[in-house]
């Protein structure tokens, strides 16, 4: 099943909808297909923020660059869609550290965009009994946290999962906090996760998180402008030697090149869903293997009134542990009353099973457990992800598994032969970002520029 977005007029019509909402298309459209191999210097495969950044810098350098891109869309986990021309974000949402962040420059010096600074601390949390949580309970629960990532990450070898770390009792609030600030943020289970990972985004940027309020698919655009790209057209083979590629994609063309920069994401690597003839390297499979790719799946319910409290994050401690526990008020952001709720890993898989009728009535089954007093209106509109079924990601963001050492995403970005890969899991410093992807893709190509 592809992700799919569902808009609700009176009945529920689940209609797939192509996402694209990308307003004038200022890259170039590569020239039609003929029957002779395509030549270029260097061909980039994928057209997400890795791969755009790689073919720009390598397009600046006077380099001839070719962009293959399986969707229809670009922007690969960045997507953005527009609702009455209102930016919702599918994919990524916030640039997580504004101080020294690359995208901070190009979006509000470049781009002259406004952000709307996060404000994380505004927290409504709700226990069990349908109690808020004191801000004392909060804090407690935060200290208790860090005090374990610390412990793990200091004394914990490579290969042991972060939940051998916990205490053999959980109270309800650690085994809640854990879910919401562990499980949610890696998309990874307990005992998938490194106990000596550092939890969150790998090496944290200084500063605020960020959102865009005019959304980052003018990102997107910004990059991919002037840029040769061909779009739905799905990479299946990757010939290579130290001479150059040989490409071929599922309409059978073929592309030929001195040089390649692969961005497809770490769980389309790991599913063998492009071959390498010659096979990559042992240490090069191993990578793969060894990284782990999370989960983490939004649905959006916009509704006719707002009927919660102003809190930019209603928090749900509910009767199934992880099950909607997060949600993110998005009507300060987009002038609409609407809430994001988040599910990770397993919870995430099971819900992607879940038709669009039944997903609807189990979050709002939870909203109501958080509201008891209030009548809910039925939502206008219900957009939801289902990131492990799309074919072209197969996952949200890699994460630090259990065995992984930080030495497997360099190995991923090492040049070899005439391939060099990027993206975010490539990224050692800041693995499971946009920025991560970005600094990832101008790196690759400075390694391709020699
Ligand atoms: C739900 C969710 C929430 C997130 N939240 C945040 C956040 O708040 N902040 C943050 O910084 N990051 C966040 N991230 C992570 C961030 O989106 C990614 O790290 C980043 O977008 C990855 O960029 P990339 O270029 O490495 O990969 P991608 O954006 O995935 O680009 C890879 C491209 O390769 C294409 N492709 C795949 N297979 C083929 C093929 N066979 N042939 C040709 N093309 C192919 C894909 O279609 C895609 O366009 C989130 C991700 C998700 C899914």
């Amino acid at each position: 099943m592809r992700r799919r977005l569902v808009l609700q007029q009176g009945l529920l019509t689940a209609a797939a909808v192509s996402a694209v909402a990308l307003g004038a298309r200022q890259e170039h459209s590569a020239a039609l297909p003929s029957s002779d191999p395509v030549r270029t210097d260097v061909l980039v495969i994928g057209a997400g923020l890795a791969g755009l950044a790689c073919a720009q810098r390598l397009r600046s350098a006077g380099r001839r660059v070719l962009v293959l891109e399986a969707r229809e869309r670009l922007g690969g986990r960045l997507w953005t869609v527009r609702r009455q021309g209102v930016p919702i974000e599918l994919g990524a949402s916030w640039l997580h550290g504004i101080d020294n962040n690359p995208l901070h420059h190009l979006i509000t010096r470049e781009l002259g965009l406004p952000l709307r600074v996060s404000a994380d601390q505004n927290r409504l949390t709700i226990g069990p009994d349908g109690r808020p949580w004191t801000s004392a309970r909060t804090t407690q629960a935060d200290a208790w946290l860090a005090s374990l990532a610390r412990r793990a990450e200091q004394q914990a070898g490579p290969d042991q999962p972060l939940s051998r770390w916990l205490p053999p009792q959980l109270s309800p609030d650690q085994r809640f906090t854990l879910i919401a600030d562990v499980v949610h943020e890696l998309g990874a289970e307990l005992a998938e996760i490194a106990a000596d990972a550092p939890l969150g985004d790998g090496q944290p940027l200084l500063g605020p998180d960020a959102l865009v309020p005019d959304g980052l698919d003018r990102l997107v655009q910004s990059l991919a402008a002037g840029l040769e790209i061909r779009r739905a057209e799905p990479v299946r083979q990757i010939q290579h030697s130290s001479g150059g590629v040989r490409v071929r994609t599922a309409s059978g063309l073929i592309y030929q090149a001195q040089q390649l920069c692969c961005t497809v994401p770490l769980g389309v690597l790991k599913a063998g869903s492009i071959s390498f003839d010659p096979p990559l390297p042992p240490p090069k499979q191993q990578a793969i293997a060894g990284l782990g790719m999370g989960l983490l799946d939004k649905i959006v319910l916009v509704f006719p009134q707002r009927f919660w409290q102003e809190a930019s994050w209603i928090r749900n401690d509910g009767p199934v542990p992880g099950l909607w526990s997060e949600w993110l008020d998005l009507t300060p952001l987009i002038g609409r009353p609407a809430l994001m709720g988040f599910n990770a890993a397993e919870t995430a898989r099971r819900l992607s099973r879940q038709p669009d009728a039944d997903l609807l009535a189990s979050a709002m089954g939870q909203l109501q457990r958080c509201f008891p007093q209030v009548e809910i209106p039925a939502p206008v509109d219900l957009l939801r992800t289902s990131w492990a079924d799309d074919p072209y990601a197969l996952g949200s963001y890699s994460f630090p598994a259990v065995g992984a050492s930080p030495e497997l995403r360099q190995e991923l970005a090492r040049p070899w032969s005439s391939l060099v890969f990027a993206g975010e899991a490539a990224s050692d410093a800041f693995p499971a970002t946009l920025h991560g992807a970005y600094l990832s893709g101008r790196q690759a190509a400075g390694i391709l520029l020699g």
